[in-house]
């Protein structure tokens, strides 16, 4: 959940004659299909996705360079039909994250219908949608959750903020998978330097403990720069072990 400053334009696709068509018959059926499914996942729109998200799913931060991403709307296509093409509602998402949010979206407000809204209209209104409707689900294009996540050496996250807790849940960012491999870039670091720290432990020759100490050094500085490296796997996980855990490995 890595927090997106600037999304950039509104893909042209979203803006053409025929997604406003399309846009037209699912409002007017209230449901879609395949053809108008395909009006969201048009070149441009995941191009520019993948792009501002540095290839990595908006919830769980995971690689998407192995798959072309799922776009997933952040509020519901089956809920909130007439938002299936508003740029401020589409995030790449990775295809579990996807299936596992599904529908779900709790709010702690009012439910908002459609009022009429044109196509130009609906692709930067999610803040006036979100003062309406407070979801639980956390948007990384609008909420920067990074003080309030917390994550173990073992890779699992966890937080007390309720909308935190939620979007955790929901997108099940607890799962073995990424568990495993959140845990895997603190064990190979830690793995790294307690070797080091042996090898510096048993030199006695005072160069070779000068190179030991300047590997251990740079082992640091690689994984802090890589903490702060916006196309890596799991930042948010990499800064909190930096911040955290940093002075434990290096004792
Ligand atoms: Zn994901």
């Amino acid at each position: 959940m890595r927090f997106i400053k600037n999304k950039g334009t509104i893909p042209d696709s979203l803006k053409s004659d025929k997604t406003n068509e399309i846009r037209k018959e699912v409002i007017k059926k209230q449901s879609y299909n395949s053809k108008h499914n395909n009006y969201y996942k048009k070149d441009d729109i995941k191009e520019k996705l993948k792009g501002v998200y540095e290839n990595k799913c908006a919830y769980c931060e995971k690689s998407l360079l192995d798959w072309y991403p799922n776009v997933e709307h952040y509020r519901p296509k089956s809920i909130y039909y007439w938002l299936m093409f508003s740029w401020d509602n589409l995030l790449p998402a990775c295809p579990q994250c996807n299936t596992n949010k599904g529908d779900k979206f709790k709010l702690n407000g009012t439910k908002v219908v459609y009022e009429e809204e044109l196509l130009e209209e609906i692709h930067n209104d999610i803040e006036n949608y979100n003062a309406k409707e407070k979801p639980l689900m956390i948007n990384p294009e609008v909420d920067n959750v990074e003080n309030k996540i917390k994550y173990e050496k073992t890779g699992k996250i966890n937080s007390y903020d309720d909308r935190c807790k939620y979007t955790i849940d929901i997108c099940k960012l607890n799962r073995d998978d990424l568990v495993e491999r959140r845990k895997k870039v603190y064990d190979d670091f830690e793995r790294r330097v307690v070797k080091l720290k042996k090898e510096f432990k048993v030199a006695t020759k005072e160069e070779i403990k000068k190179d030991i100490e300047a590997r251990i050094k740079q082992e640091t500085s690689k994984f802090i720069e890589n903490a702060f490296n916006e196309g890596v796997e799991f930042l948010l996980f990499r800064r909190y072990i930096a911040k955290e855990f940093l002075s434990e490995i290096l004792r």
